[in-house]
């Protein structure tokens, strides 16, 4: 299975960086949150410092996010990238424990909330980027227990919020990991079976064009000739659509194997192939009718148009050598069947047939138009 080893990896970390992006536009309604929570106790110049060092920091980091994300997400470029945001978003949160904690006790546990709620809300977004989120809850950490060491003397809440932010931690960070992994694989699957469904579309394509194209020339096999002129039959039949077709046969092609050999036979029987499909219109059908013998369908074509088009593919392949290393040439013998309203597919074949057979007899390299009976009519030889 060809699945590029680093897509269920970029995937993952352009839905973490689309995830984490999503969640730091909620920031400042935590900025308002734990406003609204400290305004009751702590001076207003303690709120408006801590938030005036976060804003930067979170400008920053949307900045940064942003430039990620239109570089493409790419994990080997950006993941350094990703965990200095998540570190930097750690510290901004864990500076309120200076700024904002140790004045009192409520208020202590309050953000001790807060905090833990940060960690928790940021877990679903760093999901796919494990890394990240650790880097985002070491940073959160370090920067709580340096606060509380050095703040919280005054209310006794050190010992608590450390503790408590510690375990809770560690917690959350086991029970992520576990879904990390199975988010993490689901993608790896859902990667895989994307690209095992294309393949097998591929495959199919390939195999449904195989069993209609003639493998030599590439144009419509005798298989999907046989279907195509059954439907035009009864598509005749029943709206009265009339139709033409072209037996071309290949004139001494025989001495063109015998002279220069079978594969040189085969690039004509190519370019052979090509010349009549270029000569015919786009809802023309050509395919090969076996050895050198093609066969084109004509829609809504009466006999004087059908006749037309078979003049100008023998005239061109008459003057216009078919390859020119070797330099080989080859004429062809056209017989013109118009499908009336009673005919069988088999009428109609026998009736281009016969009027083959009728321009070989009559000297080959030249058009005629076969009967209803089978009988070849009219010679167009120029
Ligand atoms: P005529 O003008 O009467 O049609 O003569 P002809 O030699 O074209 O007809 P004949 O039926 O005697 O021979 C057909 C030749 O076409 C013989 C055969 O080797 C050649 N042929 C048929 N299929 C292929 C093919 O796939 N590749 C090559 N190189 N030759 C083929
Ligand atoms: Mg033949
Ligand atoms: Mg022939």
């Amino acid at each position: 299975m060809d699945i590029p080893a680093r897509e269920p990896r970029q995937v993952a970390f352009a839905e973490a960086v689309r995830g984490i992006s999503e969640t730091m536009r909620s920031t400042p309604l935590g900025w308002a949150l734990v406003a609204w929570l400290a305004h009751w106790q702590a001076p207003p110049w303690r709120i408006a410092a801590w938030v005036g060092v976060f804003v930067p920091i979170w400008l920053v980091n949307v900045f940064l996010l942003r430039r990620v994300a239109r570089e493409g997400s790419d994990p080997t470029r950006h993941s350094r990238l990703l965990w200095i945001i998540a570190a930097l978003d750690g510290i901004a949160w864990g500076l309120a424990v200076p700024w904002l904690m140790g004045i009192d006790r409520t208020l202590d546990s309050w953000m001790a909330v807060v905090l833990c709620g940060v960690a928790s809300v940021n877990a679903p977004a760093y999901i796919t980027e494990f890394n990240a989120f650790r880097a985002l809850l070491l940073a959160l950490w370090l920067t709580v227990l340096a606060g509380a060491a050095t703040s919280l003397q005054a209310t006794g809440s050190a010992i608590p919020l450390s503790v408590g932010i510690t375990v809770y931690l560690v917690v959350l960070i086991r029970g992520m990991r576990i879904i990390a992994n199975r988010v993490t694989e689901g993608i790896r699957l859902a990667i895989e079976n994307a690209s095992l469904a294309s393949h097998l579309e591929r495959a199919l394509e390939l195999s449904k064009r195989e069993a209609t194209t003639d493998a030599l020339t590439g144009v419509a096999n005798r298989r999907s000739l046989d279907e195509y002129l059954a439907k035009c039959v009864e598509r005749n039949r029943e709206q009265n659509e009339r139709f033409g077709v072209l037996l071309l046969d290949l004139d001494h092609f025989k001495q063109i194997n015998d002279r220069h050999g079978h594969m040189t036979g085969d690039r004509a029987l190519r370019a052979a192939a090509q010349r009549i499909q270029q000569a015919l219109r786009v809802g023309d059908m050509c395919a090969r009718y076996g050895g050198e013998e093609f066969f084109a369908v004509l829609p809504r074509v009466d006999s004087d148009m059908a006749l037309e088009v078979a003049e100008r593919i023998r005239r061109t392949m008459e003057s216009q050598p078919l390859l020119s290393n070797p330099t080989l040439r080859a004429t062809v013998s056209i017989g013109v069947a118009i499908c009336d309203r009673l005919m069988t597919v088999e009428q109609l074949i026998a009736a281009a047939d016969a009027a083959v057979y009728a321009a070989k007899h009559n000297g080959r390299n030249q058009v005629q138009l076969g009967s209803h009976d089978a009988a070849p009519v009219g010679a167009l030889r120029s």
